[in-house]
């Protein structure tokens, strides 16, 4: 079967479009871009090469200066690599083509994947969009957040890598610098004793963004003690966050329904969430506190 590469400036040009990026920024021009007609199905490496010159003209055009444009790293985007340790997905890859591969491996993140949007939007969202623009209600943060993830970050001049539940610093602001990118994530294998769920409530299954989204991760152990657990929700806060006080009530104690009820009460305490369009504050705490109760009640599933 041919592989079709879809071609996407913030994909591609990785040396270049990090200066594109932040010339585009400090000129406050950013919003020229996404208009711009320059995405095209293309199926070789010349057809990238002829897009590559028309790009280049483009740039000209708007006084900003192109060199060489690195289309190895555009291939390395649209990679996943595949260890027993971790995958290492490609940022430039769909989401639609990221949800059909991890399937088996991270259904958590295959069920949110799921309810993203619809079809078309997931074919033409990159999984590198959706974490880059930091959304405290982006779909995907929670669930790599639970499963752990690292996000490679890279310039012109250097890589490196940082945990994706230190990523975000406030609302849509994160640690990534201005000349940088994301190019992967890394998920780690969950170890077979780490029970990985996700949950989105929203007014519509298809085409609507989450009011709340959870993501939970827990071990007990063989007497049904908490050994360790990881929750996090998007929507309740000005960014994906974790309900700590929550966490800390659980660790250790009797993964039962009397402790669930108590630890339901807690999120409260961990939340101060807004009123706005989609929903109020009271019914965002009535909906995170349900979503625990939904995470416990689905742990005791056969
Ligand atoms: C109809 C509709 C439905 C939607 N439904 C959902 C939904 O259900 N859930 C949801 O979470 N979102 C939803 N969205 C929002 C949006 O589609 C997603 O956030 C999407 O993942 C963005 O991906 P993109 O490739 O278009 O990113 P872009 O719009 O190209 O980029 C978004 C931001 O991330 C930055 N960025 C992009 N790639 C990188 C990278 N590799 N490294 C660093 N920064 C980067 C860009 O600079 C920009 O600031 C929806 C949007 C629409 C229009």
């Amino acid at each position: 079967m041919e592989t079709i590469y879809y071609f996407k400036p913030i994909i591609c040009l990785l040396d270049d479009y990090l200066l594109f990026k932040l010339l585009f920024k400090t000129d406050k021009k950013q919003l020229y871009f996404p208009k711009y007609p320059i995405e095209k199905e293309i199926k070789s490496h010349k057809q990238i090469q002829e897009q590559v010159h028309k790009l280049e003209k483009l740039f000209i055009d708007l006084n900003i200066k192109i060199a060489n444009v690195n289309i190895i790293e555009s291939f390395c985007l649209k990679q996943i690599t595949k260890t027993e340790k971790e995958w290492s997905i490609g940022t430039g890859i769909s989401l639609e083509d990221v949800r059909v591969e991890v399937k088996e491996i991270f259904p958590a993140l295959y069920e949110m994947l799921s309810v993203f949007g619809s079809k078309q939007i997931r074919n033409k969202a990159t999984f590198g969009g959706n974490i880059g623009s930091a959304s405290p209600i982006g779909d995907t943060t929670p669930v790599l957040m639970a499963y752990n993830s690292v996000l490679v970050l890279k310039n012109t001049k250097a890589e490196r890598e940082i945990k994706l539940r230190e990523f975000i610093t406030g609302y849509r602001t994160t640690q990534m610098n201005h000349d940088e990118l994301i190019i992967a994530v890394k998920i780690p294998i969950p170890n077979k004793t780490e029970i990985i769920k996700s949950y989105k409530i929203s007014k519509r299954k298809d085409l609507d963004i989450s009011t709340v989204s959870a993501c939970f991760n827990l071990t007990k152990d063989e007497k049904s003690i908490v050994k360790d657990i990881f929750i996090v929700y998007g929507g309740m806060a000005a960014t994906t966050s974790r309900a700590t006080k929550t966490e800390k009530f659980l660790i250790g104690k009797q993964w039962n329904r009397e402790n669930i009820e108590k630890a339901m009460k807690l999120i409260d305490e961990d939340f101060t969430p807004i009123s706005d369009a989609r929903s109020g504050a009271e019914a965002r705490k009535i909906m995170a506190r349900n979503l625990m109760m939904k995470f416990y009640n689905d742990t005791n599933k056969s």
